[in-house]
């Protein structure tokens, strides 16, 4: 049975919004999986280092056959292709991330995972295109999405509009 997985895709180099478009036909050409849905795109304020350009952020949702490693490969090559140079400044510049932010209701742990995404329910950039896509959604912790996006303001996201 395919797993529904989400991931989170954020830019703010190399025309943020073409390399998320061409981020989503990526998603679609990955092996057992299919692109089941994405969000519209929104803008949001740099984390950490805040002398950058404003970046460019998406959900997508995927059914997929692979396991969330397999998965993970799989984003780190698109990534790859298009461009990031890993090893750069954390929370700096990038082409283009991926992030694994949910994958079902499993909880992973490993050196090279971390599912739930760790930022996953910190950042708005995050919840925001997530809820557009999955409203009732309900997280591991048994928490409503519905409900965490409540305390967590929108003022820092701009909605850019669709893909
Ligand atoms: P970042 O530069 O912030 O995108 O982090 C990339 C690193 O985070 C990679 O080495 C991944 O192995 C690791 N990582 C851990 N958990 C996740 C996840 N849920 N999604 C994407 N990368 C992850």
């Amino acid at each position: 049975m395919p797993v529904r997985a989400y991931v989170g895709l954020g830019s703010n180099q190399g025309n943020p919004r073409l390399q998320i478009r061409d981020a989503l036909s990526a998603l679609k050409q990955i092996q057992q999986t299919e692109l089941v849905g994405h969000s519209r795109l929104y803008r949001s304020k740099p984390m950490g280092l805040v002398d950058q350009p404003d970046f460019v952020n998406a959900v997508a949702a995927l059914d997929t056959c692979l396991d969330a490693h397999a998965m993970l490969l799989e984003l780190q090559a698109i990534e790859l292709v298009q461009g990031r140079i890993r090893g750069s400044l954390r929370w700096g510049p990038r082409t283009l991330d991926l992030d694994l932010l949910l994958y079902g209701d499993k909880r992973i742990d490993t050196e090279q995972l971390t599912v739930p995404h760790p930022g996953l329910s910190q950042r708005s950039f995050v919840l925001y295109p997530l809820y557009e896509i999955a409203p009732g959604l309900r997280l591991n912790n048994g928490e409503l999405l519905a409900d965490l996006i409540k305390s967590h303001s929108s003022t820092d996201l701009e909605l850019l509009g669709s893909v």
